[in-house]
């Protein structure tokens, strides 16, 4: 159930680190997972009636992540402990596999605490690569660096504490960066209320019992917890997020936030080498999302120096089926062909897909020749 009253699924999401170790060691060799059963459909592990058997779930398009029943806590287990695991929801992870940045290259995450994406994308560049972190706020840079440490990422990403992104300009290191991350603060209208599942509390199916009446979650908090890190299931104790914890979404202030938004990646699209970036956020509005895209399209830095957004067959989540909302786009100075390309190049999550809650992410691209190609 979400603050809206949406009844959903929401299963708990694990990355696994591949810095740290693989999908199949943690799925087949490890004490956690060794008795679970793959299924194919989000019914399957909500609706068995024997969910006490442990099913875990793999989405296509999404390598090295699956999701198991929320009643399983994972956070005792060795894996989680010593960072092989981490928990993030499949939403989240999609900026960086959108982002894609090569084996070995050079990337900047904008906003970067706690840490998901950071830490994700050290995973990708491997550790030929650099990852700048750029955290504005002193305390959730701390949070990112233990995160990060545990991650085993330290010799990939360099935290950069207390920095606001919009003053890296010349002369500093992460100035000369190919690709960028960009997750700013947003209303968080796409975090789902947190439930939590008590396995002991739960009554679980037996003969003649309806599934649905037995799996039936303890709520305990309502939204104390719902920062962005609780959304991503990353909070730790005494690591509670509290970014998002607003939900505020009057009109003021999702404009408010709009034009924050707005000036970073206007901010990023004047990095000198930059081919490609990604915009992410957690929120459902339109505001904070397309119309942050159709500013951006439109501004002078992005006409000048070439930016678009990513044609959809380019990305390496082409397939994905729920795109950016093209009536967004009808103010945009182009031929339809066009607006529809622009919306078709981005990647909604509805809050009730059962990914982690509402999210929105595109990809910009630099007419350099190989900026919108694949590496
Ligand atoms: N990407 C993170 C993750 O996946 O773990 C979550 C990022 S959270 C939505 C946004 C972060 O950006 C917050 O930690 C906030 O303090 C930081 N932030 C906001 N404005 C910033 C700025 N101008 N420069 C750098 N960081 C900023």
């Amino acid at each position: 159930t979400s603050s809206t009253g949406l009844t959903t699924f929401n299963p708990r999401w694990i990355r696994v680190n591949t810095l740290k170790t693989r999908l199949s060691d943690v799925l087949d060799s490890s004490h956690t997972f060794d008795s679970f059963k793959e299924v194919s459909g989000m019914s399957d592990m909500f609706f068995s009636p024997t969910v006490q058997k442990h099913y875990y779930r793999k989405p296509e398009l999404l390598p090295e992540i699956f999701s198991i029943h929320p009643s399983h806590d994972v956070t005792s287990s060795e894996q989680y402990k010593s960072g092989k695991i981490i928990l993030q929801s499949a939403a989240s992870c999609l900026p960086a596999i959108m982002l894609n940045p090569p084996k070995g290259s050079v990337v900047v995450d904008g906003c970067a605490a706690p840490g998901n994406k950071t830490t994700h994308l050290a995973a990708i560049v491997g550790s030929k690569g650099k990852v700048f972190g750029v955290e504005r706020d002193k305390y959730r840079a701390e949070v990112l660096e233990k995160m990060v440490k545990k991650a085993g990422a330290d010799n990939i990403i360099k935290t950069v504490k207390a920095t606001d992104f919009t003053t890296i300009t010349e002369g500093h290191e992460a100035w000369e960066a190919s690709y960028l991350l960009l997750d700013p603060s947003c209303s968080g209208s796409g975090i789902l209320e947190r439930i939590d599942w008590d396995i002991s509390k739960l009554n679980l199916p037996s003969a003649g019992k309806s599934s649905t009446q037995a799996l039936k979650p303890q709520r305990k908090r309502k939204r104390e917890d719902a920062g962005y890190a609780s959304a991503d299931n990353a909070a730790q104790p005494g690591e509670q997020m509290e970014e998002s914890i607003e939900q505020d979404t009057t009109r003021d202030r999702l404009l408010s936030l709009a034009d924050f938004q707005l000036a970073i990646v206007l901010h990023a699209f004047t990095f000198p080498n930059a081919k490609r970036m990604t915009y992410s956020t957690c929120s459902i509005h339109a505001e904070e999302n397309e119309r942050v895209v159709l500013r951006a399209l439109q501004s002078n830095v992005a006409k000048a120096r070439g930016w678009r957004v990513q044609s959809r067959k380019d990305n390496p989540l082409s397939t994905w089926h729920r795109r950016g909302l093209v009536n967004e786009f009808a103010d945009l100075d182009a031929h339809e062909e066009e607006r529809k390309r622009t919306a078709e190049g981005c990647i909604r999550v509805n809050r009730t897909d059962g990914l982690g809650g509402g999210f929105f992410v595109v990809c910009f691209v630099r007419d350099t020749g190989d900026a919108g190609q694949l590496d």
